[in-house]
Order: structure tokens, then C-alpha cells, then sequence
């Protein structure tokens, strides 16, 4: 009898994760596993926005798929999916085609844009290592060009972050901390530049505690960055972003709008059939697509709620690597004829938002807030933890965050 084909979709924390710990509890004769991802590297997407101020190179964020993935255990392909066809149990790529018994979905999210007129077309948006070095670059083309111009431009120097979620508030804490670097290095006076950072919401990051919001807020308006609360994004053109806050209509020159106000989950899943909630694939208790059993779902592109609050879990990396641990163990029970599989539970330890690289705030262990230093230091005690689950202590030593005082 042929080996079962197990093929998992996309190495963001869902998919490496999973394919590491299968490598681990299966034998090479006891399943052939695939491994399909884009790009020939991983990368940690909750780093992307240092590497999009220019306050940390990508290839610290960048891990080398064939580093910590077993080739002669998994077949890593590098290619594109393009489509799913669960009825056939198969999957096209834009170089090929591939059949499975049992399939990993976990190709991660994307930017949802809600309609707004200009965002699609002028904004950039943090979701993958070609979109942070764009932003990077961009900046600093804006910055070396602002003194070359006969009538240099305002709109080169203000920079406008949509959204003061988490990703929002991370990314404008690195800015204010690059800024200053900038406007050395291209004898640009710091207060020219604007770090604007607009909300809707009557809040900076909706959901956190108000003691550590009002904490972030503080840290990050003392480094010079703005807050536009309560105030809707209209439009955004080439040179210009348009919002409304108190019913009045204000515009702001600029030709960098980064949108950080919104994820969905591939919009891939919809397009090969799979009912979702803007991409989102409601799941079973152990993972499984409802649609179809032999399809398990990790990471942004699943759809899970919280039976206490009754409201679907934000997509996490912390999430996304505790689904890929159940998934990957499940499947090596039902390959080896356990059909006694686990429903997922998550086991949350907290969530801490960095304010750049000398600031954070979070909550962890339920209730204890951090603020300043402590809250930096978790942060990098949870990014170490991944490398040292995901590659040992040889990645940890590569790529690890382990100084502790810078
Ligand atoms: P992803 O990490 O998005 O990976 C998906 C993978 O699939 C990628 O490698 C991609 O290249 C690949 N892929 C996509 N489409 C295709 C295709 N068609 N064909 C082949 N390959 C494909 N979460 C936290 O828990 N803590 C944090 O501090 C935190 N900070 C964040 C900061 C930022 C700036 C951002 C953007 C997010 C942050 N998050 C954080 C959220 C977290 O990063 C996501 O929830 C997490 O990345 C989801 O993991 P995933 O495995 O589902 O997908």
C-alpha cells in the first residue's frame, strides 16, 4: 500500500510548525509529507514592521526553510498555489499539481481594505518581507529626494499609519525610533517630519487595558508621534490622505499611507470554495474543515471562537503555532489508526505590543500588566521561545533577540 500523501499549505507559523513536528513524530515510511510555500524562506511576521521602519534587516527576520525542515523527511516545493480542489483532494500550483489524503491549509492572511476608495491602489500594507523592505525603501527614497527638489515637498516627510490596533501602534513606535536616524542622515530637521497615526475607533488599541493604552500613548506622542482618533479614513490618493473626525473633513499631504487597519484571512480559500468568513474557514473542534474532514486548517485562514466571549479568537501568531501543534499530532494519530484525535484548546499566555525597541506594554499570565522594560523583555522571551520550538538552540543563537538591554 503507497504511503499516505500528507501536503501542507504555506510556512508562516502554521504550516513550518506544522511540518517540523510532523518531521518529528513520523518515520519516512510512514507518510510522504510536502511542504509548499512561495518563497524559499520563512519569515516572523510579527517582526515585519521593524523591518518596514528600517529599524531591523529582513534577513534577521528570515529563516531558511531547508535550515529547519528535514528534507529527507519533507519535500519542500517552492512554488504558488493557486487553487484547492477538495473534491478531487487536490492542489494546483502555479508549476504543477498535487494529490493528498490529508491537506494543511495554512497560507495566512492578507490585507482587508473595507472599499475605501485610493487604499487598495496607494496604500502599502506589512505582510510579507517584499512589502516591508518596499516601505523601507520608500521612505528613505522620500527622504534623500526631499532635499534634491527645487520646492521640496510636504508629502515626502508626513507619514500616515491606518489603524492603532496592535500592528498600527508596533509600527509607529519603530518610526518614531527610525525617524531621528533618518533626518540625521539626511540633514532633514526632525519637526518637519509628521508620524501620524489615525484610528476610528474612540480608542487606541480597542480592547487592551485603558492604564496601558494611556501608557503607550504617552510613550509614543513624547517621540513626536500624532494621534487622529475617532476619525475615519475617506480617501487616499497619490498624494493625500482624507479623513473625517467630528463631522469635519481634513487632509493630510502625503505619498506614505501604510494601512494597518485590517486582515482577512487568503482570500484563496473562497475562490476554491470553501465557505469562509473573509477568508476565515469556520472550523470543527479539532480543526477539521466542516466541509471537508480530510482538510485541517491552521493559523489566520481558521475561523475559531471563544466559547466564553462567544466572539471568534483574533488571529495570532501565539494561536497559529498552538493549532499547528494540535494538527501536527493529530494527523500522526490517524496515520498511525488513532482516530481518537484532540479538540484544539488555546492556551493563551498574553499579548505584549512593542513601542518600539526600548518600549512595550502587555498583559500576561491573565492579569499582570507590563509596562517599559519588563514588557520589552517578555517580548523577546516570547520571540526566542518560537525559534528555540522551531529550530532548536542553533536558530536561537542565529536569529535570537538576546541582548537584553538594547
Ligand atoms: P502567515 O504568517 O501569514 O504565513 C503564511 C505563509 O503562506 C507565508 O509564508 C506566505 O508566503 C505563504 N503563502 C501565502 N499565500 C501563498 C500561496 N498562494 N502559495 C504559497 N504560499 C503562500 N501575532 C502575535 O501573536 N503576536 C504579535 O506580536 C504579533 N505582531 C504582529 C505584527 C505585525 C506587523 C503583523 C502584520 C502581525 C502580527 N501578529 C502578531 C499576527 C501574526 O503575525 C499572524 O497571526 C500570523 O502570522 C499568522 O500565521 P499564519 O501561519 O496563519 O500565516
Amino acid at each position: 500500500m503507497n504511503n499516505p500523501n500528507i501536503v501542507i499549505l504555506g510556512a508562516g507559523y502554521g504550516g513550518i510548525m506544522t511540518a517540523v513536528k510532523l518531521q518529528k513524530s513520523l518515520g519516512p515510511n510512514d507518510a510522504n509529507i510536502t511542504l509548499v510555500n512561495k518563497h524559499s524562506y520563512h519569515y516572523q511576521t510579527t517582526w515585519l514592521h521593524e523591518n518596514a521602519a528600517g529599524t531591523l534587516h529582513h534577513d534577521r527576520t528570515r529563516i531558511n526553510i531547508k535550515d529547519v525542515v528535514n528534507t529527507s523527511q519533507v519535500n519542500f516545493v517552492q512554488d504558488t498555489v493557486t487553487s484547492i480542489l477538495p473534491e478531487e483532494k487536490k492542489v494546483v500550483l502555479e508549476n504543477g499539481e498535487l494529490s493528498y489524503d490529508y491537506l494543511v491549509i495554512g497560507l495566512g492572511f492578507e490585507a482587508a481594505t473595507f472599499g475605501i476608495p485610493g487604499l487598495k491602489e496607494n496604500a502599502f500594507t506589512i505582510n510579507s518581507i517584499n512589502s516591508a523592505r518596499l516601505i523601507r525603501q520608500h521612505i528613505e527614497y522620500n527622504f534623500a529626494k526631499y532635499n534634491n527638489e527645487a520646492n521640496p515637498k510636504e508629502e515626502r516627510l508626513n507619514i500616515v499609519v491606518g489603524g492603532a490596533g496592535f500592528t498600527g501602534i508596533e509600527f509607529v513606535g519603530e518610526l518614531a525610533n527610525r525617524i531621528p536616524e533618518l533626518c540625521k542622515e539626511y540633514d532633514i530637521p526632525r519637526e518637519k517630519v509628521r508620524i501620524i497615526n489615525v484610528e476610528a475607533a474612540p480608542t487606541a488599541l480597542p480592547g487592551f487595558d485603558p492604564e496601558l493604552v494611556e501608557y503607550a500613548m504617552n510613550s509614543l506622542e513624547a517621540r513626536g508621534v500624532e494621534f487622529k482618533i475617532g476619525a475615519m479614513i475617506k480617501e487616499v490618493t497619490e498624494n493625500k490622505l482624507v479623513f473625517e473626525k467630528d463631522e469635519q473633513r481634513e487632509e493630510i499631504a502625503t505619498n506614505t499611507v501604510v494601512w494597518a487597519a485590517g486582515v482577512r484571512g487568503n482570500s484563496l480559500v473562497e475562490e476554491s470554495g470553501f465557505e469562509a468568513n473573509r477568508g476565515r474557514i469556520p472550523v470543527e473542534a479539532d480543526l477539521r474543515s466542516k466541509q471537508y474532514s480530510d482538510v485541517f486548517i491552521v493559523g489566520d485562514c481558521a475561523l475559531i471562537f471563544n466559547e466564553e466571549t462567544e466572539r471568534p479568537y483574533p488571529p495570532t501568531a501565539q494561536i497559529a503555532i498552538q493549532m499547528a501543534e494540535n494538527t501536527a499530532e493529530n494527523i500522526a494519530k490517524l496515520i498511525k489508526g488513532d482516530d481518537h484525535i484532540e479538540p484544539f484548546k488555546p492556551d493563551l499566555k498574553g499579548t505584549v505590543a512593542s513601542l518600539g525597541h526600548n518600549d512595550a506594554i502587555g498583559v500576561v499570565f491573565d492579569d499582570k500588566k507590563l509596562f517599559g522594560w519588563s514588557a520589552t523583555a517578555m517580548k523577546k522571551v516570547i520571540d526566542n521561545r518560537y525559534l528555540l520550538k522551531l529550530g532548536g538552540p542553533s536558530l536561537l543563537l542565529k536569529k535570537g533577540k538576546l541582548n537584553f538591554f538594547k
